[in-house]
């Protein structure tokens, strides 16, 4: 795979990848197909399993039409679809572990990546190691004999560290394992995990694939090395996206690059506008200079997404309260990755092991939505009256 420098080219791929208008007498899209049963027209097709199709579980034209797009995209050997990032998540690290094996895991990683390990690859006799994120090369002395794979996420999940990725992956090479990356965040357009070194990538498409927030869905895509183990767990696990929420994955993506430059833009000029605030301690997005791990972002990324955090200065819960109940265009829930802007409150202190999170007062996560920029500055002005009168 060629090193891309701009995301430039795979914006026109995003137009175009994975159809085939002439197999669909014309018709730009591909359709929904639903379907369990797919016929085979004789005995010998049959015992020979010799046709493109052979049972809804396995892949329809529509699944394969955004596996088609995905592994073109992320520039990766194959792509599979899996009901949620979350079963991608899991599916990826079973395809390389059994019982007795050790894996290291970023301490930023998304929460419930963490909860797998912690109870299910746990009882299964898999042990994990939570690393600290920006432990770069350093990550060479906690491999281990047993070590099968590294998993990474960059930027963590809420608190944003940025990962040395190539640092990382030929430290796991080195050591014979293999190095799976979230890359939820930054999306194929952004980071190209596969000229850093990456073996398999995971991505909520959930979030900025399907871009509306009206469908779950999860992708894996490996380099070729890899390919294998994940295809066989993949298909013993029968995992299996709904069809409806395949095609919105596709529908998605072919408005991805425009989406995302608009994310970018609003999410950064948001993030000057908070840095300026009085009530505002530090704001946590990697694009900015004053970003710890800034300097890895510029040399490995090719842009940044919606998604960052603030830590504000302390105030009662009673303000914090008032300040974001009151909010017009910021919802307040879980994912991101819509069109709409959303914020909310974390604290990662209970659960991290590897990493001490030090913020004195509350922080926020802010999904920067494509409303009008002085709408939403507007929205969180009024939050912040509300915030020093309470
Ligand atoms: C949301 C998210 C996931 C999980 O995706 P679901 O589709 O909600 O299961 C995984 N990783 C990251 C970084 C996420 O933000």
């Amino acid at each position: 795979m060629s090193k891309t420098k701009k995301p430039g080219k795979h914006a026109t791929r995003l137009s175009h990848a994975g159809r085939d208008p002439a197999r669909f007498h014309g018709f730009v899209n591909t359709p929904i197909y639903r379907g369990s049963t797919v016929l085979y027209p004789t005995l010998d097709t049959l015992l020979a399993d010799d046709q493109e199709y052979s049972y809804g579980r396995l892949g329809t034209p529509t699944v394969r039409a955004l596996q088609d797009a995905l592994a073109e995209l992320e520039g990766g050997h194959a792509t599979l679809l899996t009901p949620s990032g979350l079963s991608a998540i899991a599916t990826a690290i079973q395809s390389f572990v059994s019982s007795g094996d050790h894996i290291l895991v970023s301490d930023s990683v998304y929460r419930p990546t963490r909860r797998f390990c912690d109870t299910v690859l746990k009882r299964l006799g898999v042990t994990t190691t939570y690393y600290d994120p920006v432990i770069g090369g350093g990550i060479a002395e906690l491999l281990t004999e047993r070590t099968q794979l590294v998993f990474t996420e960059s930027p963590g999940s809420q608190t944003f560290e940025v990962q040395d990725i190539p640092a990382i992956a030929e430290a796991a090479h080195a050591a014979g394992a293999e190095v799976i990356m979230d890359n939820t965040w930054a999306t194929p357009l952004f980071f190209r995990p596969f000229d850093h070194g990456v073996d398999v990538v995971v991505h909520a498409a959930t979030k900025y694939i399907v871009g509306h927030a009206d469908a779950m869905l999860g992708v894996i895509t490996t380099a070729e090395s890899a390919a294998g183990p994940v295809a066989k767990t993949h298909d013993i696990l029968g995992l299996c996206p709904g069809p409806e929420d395949v095609y919105l994955g596709l529908r998605g993506l072919r408005t991805m690059q425009v989406r995302l430059q608009r994310h970018q833009e609003s999410a950064l000029a948001l993030a000057d506008w908070l840095a300026q605030r009085p009530e505002v301690e530090r704001v946590i997005h990697p694009a900015r200079p004053d970003h710890p791990g800034h300097a890895l972002w510029k040399r490995d990324f090719l842009g940044s997404s919606g998604l960052f955090a603030i830590a504000l200065k302390p105030v009662s819960h009673k303000a914090l309260a008032a300040m974001v109940d009151g909010l017009d265009l910021f919802g307040m829930g879980y994912s991101w990755g819509g069109y709409e802007s959303l914020i909310l409150p974390f604290d990662p202190t209970a659960y991290r092991t590897a990493t001490t999170w030090q913020v004195e007062g509350p922080a926020l996560r802010l999904h920067v939505g494509l409303e009008d920029i002085e709408d939403l500055k507007a929205d969180l002005d009024a939050g912040f009256a509300r915030l020093a009168s309470a």
